[in-house]
């Protein structure tokens, strides 16, 4: 078997890295041809179980295809590339460091070169640095953080229907709990002309709907914006006014991100507009999705102080109230909320659990607290912890109550009639003659229809079934 093999961990900012390095490996082997097996494993390292995953992974593609060459990239390797290079059948190791050198390398890897040729000689190898402790494969990561974007990898529609541009790269906060600044450096953001470019491409190839995405993304420009004035909103309206996109969504943003232009934006361009491109029957859409994901963490201020989070509850709830008020009710409010942060109490979590249920949240992502080594959180974890059972039982109840939201939310819907694009449909559903698809305001909806994936229309949405899933059929 020749070609390549990438697997993904991790979140959106992740998964668009991995899609690149996959473009570019795809460039590559268009010109020259692979002589080897290869498996790229594009790893997360946000929790102790992302790692066990990744390892796990790649025991076994080791194991399955012990002639392919494994190259593991992201987040775990970038914070312990050691660990990661002693693990059998791994051949080099990139952290998040190096990896826009990540294609190179792994493409010379794949040629058999002992040692990659296409490498710049400022490279700087850390298992040299690491006297008394060689890895077996050879690791490329340091914190400089000078290659972590890979600019150039064109973004076209291919496996995804609606991909990430990731824009912004890093973080330069330092949440307690969080092992990212350390795994990505501080922020840094794509060229403004760079994005546009993308998406202009994008475009180009029949593409309509984009996600922008950042492991900040609320941070983007800011490194530059003394001189130029750079926001996230200022980018956000040049792409809608300068290029033809159909639609534009907004990944996570921090709540203080959250600034009056940005939140004015989906009120001009959320509605939908007379002018805007026709969907369908000449009926206009907003090109702006209304759709607002700002990660909570806790709703108990005490809780946030310890995560050194730059807001309070009562700063959350005013940025989502002027959301409502932008976007209008139909907005989809998503959250991610972490359970069991070190010295959580009963009170605090029922906090937490009673902000939750004030807020017109349409879905949550829940975690658990995971101490990350390195972390401020991993000494406060040694000092208080919560136990277990208790981590378990909030959770139950965080998540029955998420459930409760989402079924409100996606009820509210049933009977209405919602702008929504065709996904790539899995097997099981298109034999039963169904289409995948996804609603402007990020409700999944089930098509009772055939359709290719990428097509633009109109769904009336027809009813809530047992499982949460919400059927729907076109527009008459
Ligand atoms: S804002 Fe906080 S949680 Fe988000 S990436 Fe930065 S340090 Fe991590």
């Amino acid at each position: 078997m020749t070609g390549f093999h990438i697997e993904h961990f991790g979140c959106r900012a992740a998964r668009a890295d991995g899609e690149a390095i996959g473009e570019r490996l795809r460039a590559l082997s268009e010109s020259r041809l692979f002589q080897s097996d290869l498996v790229v494993v594009n790893t997360c390292s946000v929790t102790a179980e992302a790692d066990r995953a990744a390892r796990a992974f790649i025991r076994r593609a080791h194991r399955e295809n012990p002639a392919a060459r494994i190259v593991v990239t992201g987040c775990y390797a970038q914070r312990a590339p050691e660990e990661v290079a002693r693990l059998e059948g791994v051949a080099a190791v990139v952290g998040n460091s190096h990896k826009a050198l990540a294609p190179e390398i792994i493409f010379d890897l794949a040629l058999g070169k002992p040692q990659p040729g296409n490498i710049p000689p400022t490279l700087v190898s850390v298992q040299s640095l690491m006297a008394g402790a060689p890895a077996h494969a050879p690791v490329w990561a340091d914190d400089k953080f000078a290659h972590t974007f890979i600019e150039d990898a064109p973004l076209a529609l291919g496996a995804q229907t609606r991909p990430n541009l990731k824009i912004q790269e890093g973080c330069g906060n330092r949440c307690t709990f969080c092992v990212i600044p350390f795994t990505r450096g501080p922020s840094k953001s794509l060229s403004r002309a760079s994005v546009i470019g993308q998406v202009q491409s994008f475009v180009a190839t029949g593409g309509k709907e984009l996600v922008l995405s950042g492991i900040n993304l609320g941070r983007w420009g800011r490194e530059r914006s003394g001189s130029r004035g750079e926001t996230l909103a200022g980018l956000v309206r040049t792409i809608l006014e300068q290029t033809t996109l159909f639609r534009l969504r907004l990944s996570s943003i921090e709540p203080m991100d959250w600034d009056d232009d940005l939140i004015a934006l989906l009120r001009e361009f959320g509605e939908p507009q007379a002018e805007s491109l026709s969907l369908g029957r000449n009926r206009p859409a907003g090109r702006l999705a209304r759709h607002a994901h700002l990660p909570l963490q806790s709703g108990s201020d005490a809780v946030l102080r310890r995560m050194h989070r730059r807001y309070r509850p009562w700063h959350y709830a005013e940025k989502v109230a002027r959301l409502v008020d932008a976007a209008g009710p139909d907005l989809a409010l998503g959250a991610d909320v972490m359970v069991g942060f070190p010295g959580e109490t009963d009170r605090e979590f029922e906090e937490t659990l009673a902000f939750v249920r004030a807020l017109p949240f349409g879905y949550l992502h829940l975690f658990p607290f995971s101490p990350r080594p390195g972390t401020a959180g991993w000494a406060l974890q040694a000092k208080s912890p919560v136990p277990k059972g208790a981590i378990e039982e909030r959770m139950a109840a965080l998540r029955a109550l998420a459930d409760e939201k989402a079924r409100d939310h996606r009820g509210r819907f049933v009977g209405r009639e919602l702008a929504a694009i065709t996904l790539r449909t899995p097997l099981p559903l298109a034999a039963r003659g169904r289409t995948a698809a996804l609603t402007e305001n990020f409700l999944p909806i089930e098509l009772e229809d055939s359709f290719g994936s990428n097509e633009l229309l109109w769904a009336t949405v027809t009813g809530l079934n047992q499982d949460g899933a919400l059927g729907a059929c076109i527009s008459g």
